[in-house]
């Protein structure tokens, strides 16, 4: 199956580029001998404002990606109190100093990558009482400017997280941009497997399809949904 972003033209209103990304799931997940269902479409919604969140969430959307705590905490109370069902997923790297805010205003981590964060979110866990479900991230593509724990790494890092009883439920990567995102993905559920994980986070709007294809049961899908960024995101 080729990649194919769906056409994000200005015309489209978020309505119908969401049931696009919808259909190419579900095409994907058939391609695959995949339930569609067992892929989750997180709405990323990083330098949108919070009109376009309502706008997805008027269309059906319920999961939405954002890489910033400050981004988050300033968008999400406010459409929360009229749709408690919201899911807030965490996908930019996490300071330290942030675990505490990042624990209140979202329900679940895709960025866990080091042991100094693990032991953080640990004692905000226990301290807070709310435990939000951990992907840990994986630097599949070895870039020192990534974040992500090293995939040798991998294995020993996610017992670390399991010695420290956080809910570890799967693994998510970010592929090189100029590199074939295959056999990254392929990298990634295998590392799962071997360690008993049955989550991949990964898939971003121009290679979706291919990581519904390797598995991915959790895609984040920006520019495809709501458009071009105005502004690079601080990484
Ligand atoms: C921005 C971002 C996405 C979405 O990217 P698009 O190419 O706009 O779909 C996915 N994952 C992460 C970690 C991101 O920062």
């Amino acid at each position: 199956m080729t990649v194919s972003p769906p056409e994000a033209s200005p015309e489209a209103s978020i309505s119908d580029r969401l049931a696009a990304v919808h259909r190419q799931i579900a095409e994907a997940a058939a391609e695959a001998g995949r339930d569609p269902a067992s892929v989750t479409l997180i709405a990323v919604a990083k330098t949108f404002p919070a009109e376009a969140v309502a706008e997805a969430m008027a269309a059906g959307q319920r999961h939405f990606g954002e890489n910033r705590v400050q981004e988050g905490m300033a968008k999400y109370p406010a459409l929360r109190e009229t749709h408690p069902d919201l899911v807030l997923h965490l996908i930019g790297p996490l300071q330290t100093n942030k675990v505490k805010q990042a624990v209140v205003h979202f329900d679940v981590i895709h960025t866990l990558d080091r042991v100094s964060l693990a032991q953080e979110l640990a004692r905000e866990f226990s301290k807070s009482g709310r435990r939000l479900p951990c992907f840990i991230q994986v630097n599949t593509g070895e870039e020192p400017q990534k974040a992500g724990c090293a995939p040798q790494e991998a294995d020993a890092f996610i017992a670390a997280c399991r010695a420290l009883d956080l809910p570890v439920v799967g693994l998510m990567c970010v592929p090189p941009a100029e590199q074939e995102p295959a056999p990254h993905f392929a990298l990634l559920s295998k590392i799962a497997k071997r360690n008993g994980l049955n989550q991949l986070s990964m898939g971003m709007s121009g290679d979706f399809d291919t990581a519904v294809m390797l598995g991915a049961t959790h895609v984040r899908v920006g520019s495809a949904i709501f458009g071009g960024r105005s502004y690079p995101p601080a990484a």
